[in-house]
């Protein structure tokens, strides 16, 4: 199987032609069809998680074909199935059997402690594979697998309020303010200082307005969620929700967090980050996105320029969300 591959921190990945990994129990060999290109893999690619195996296959939003299933595998050859974050959780903990296994500490997640979808080919565990409504395209569908899924449960999580501020109008924004706008709520985006492209962007997708980070939203907003990587805009959205209001922190990883006052906590506002995805969450999410037409903004990149859609991610080049296709 031809995959992309970083082999040491921060170089750029390398094609390699692999053998395929045996399919047995749970698993199921999946031919890739497209694979989105996540902050995540940037995060992982540029060596700022704490931890990172190398060899490492990026990729965490892949949409393929089963073409061979182990015996107790819970798809069948034709199927086609997404392949999210979470890959494998251990069952046992104190997470897994409370719902909580976006926490379990023995998890495995595609893309980083697992092989990834930045091939052509991927053998996964089918007790953690999605199916994908039949509405989307395989390229259309591969952003929903985490800038969906990942959006959907910081959506959850900041309750249900009728004003949500956004701060990072990317992937996982593009798709939460089609959501929000379908459940009736307002979306407020919160843009880079100057950069216009994405403010237009967010009110092409029904934004009731977008400005830049550091400027106050019109009225106080029930609850903030951010994705960018940034850790002033934390306190910026405390200062922008209501008392009572929740600021939600989606991304796995954040530059520091400056200092605040007690004051722009005080009085019920709270701030929590969403760490990974759960099956239930998977499951719920992907049963929404086939009861409406979410519009994924994607542009595609052929597999072997799986290095330039990271740089133009990096970089802010495009609006929505890049995907490879092998
Ligand atoms: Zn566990
Ligand atoms: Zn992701």
């Amino acid at each position: 199987m031809r995959v992309m591959r970083q082999e040491a921190a921060r170089a750029p990945l390398v094609a390699r032609d692999l053998p395929v990994p045996a399919v047995t129990g749970h698993a199921v060999r999946i031919a890739v069809a497209a694979c989105g290109v996540c902050r995540t893999d940037l995060h992982v690619v540029d060596d700022e998680l704490p931890y990172v195996p190398r060899p490492v296959i990026p990729g965490h939003e892949v949409v393929g074909r089963v073409v061979e299933a182990g015996p107790e595998a819970r798809f069948a050859p034709g199927d086609r199935v997404g392949v999210p974050w979470l890959g494998w959780t251990c069952g046992s903990c104190e997470f897994c059997r409370a719902g909580l296994e976006n926490l379990c500490p023995e998890a495995r997640f595609t893309g980083y402690t697992l092989d990834g979808g930045y091939a052509d080919t991927i053998v996964a565990d089918s007790r953690y594979c999605l199916p994908i409504p039949a509405r989307y395209t395989d390229q259309a569908a591969a952003p929903l697998l985490c800038a969906g899924l990942i959006g959907h449960r910081c959506l959850k999580l900041a309750g249900d309020g009728r004003d949500i501020g956004l701060y990072g109008f990317g992937a996982a924004a593009h798709i939460v303010a089609q959501i929000a706008r379908f459940q009736g709520r307002r979306v407020h985006a919160f843009v880079r200082p100057g950069d216009d492209r994405a403010a237009g962007f967010a009110r092409d997708l029904g934004a009731v307005w977008a400005g830049p980070s550091d400027a106050p939203p019109p009225a106080p907003l029930d609850a903030a969620i951010i994705f960018a990587p940034v850790g002033a805009l934390v306190p910026l959205a405390l200062k922008a929700v209501k008392p009572g209001g929740s600021v939600v922190c989606g991304g796995i990883h954040m530059s520091d967090i400056p200092g605040f006052t007690y004051a722009d906590l005080w009085r019920e506002r709270t701030i929590r980050s969403v760490a990974n995805l759960t099956r239930a969450d998977g499951a719920e999410f992907m049963d929404l996105a086939g009861r409406f037409q979410i519009e994924t903004h994607t542009h595609a990149y052929p597999l072997a320029r799986a290095n330039e859609a990271l740089d133009d991610l990096r970089a802010g080049r495009f609006s929505g969300a890049a995907v490879l296709v092998p």
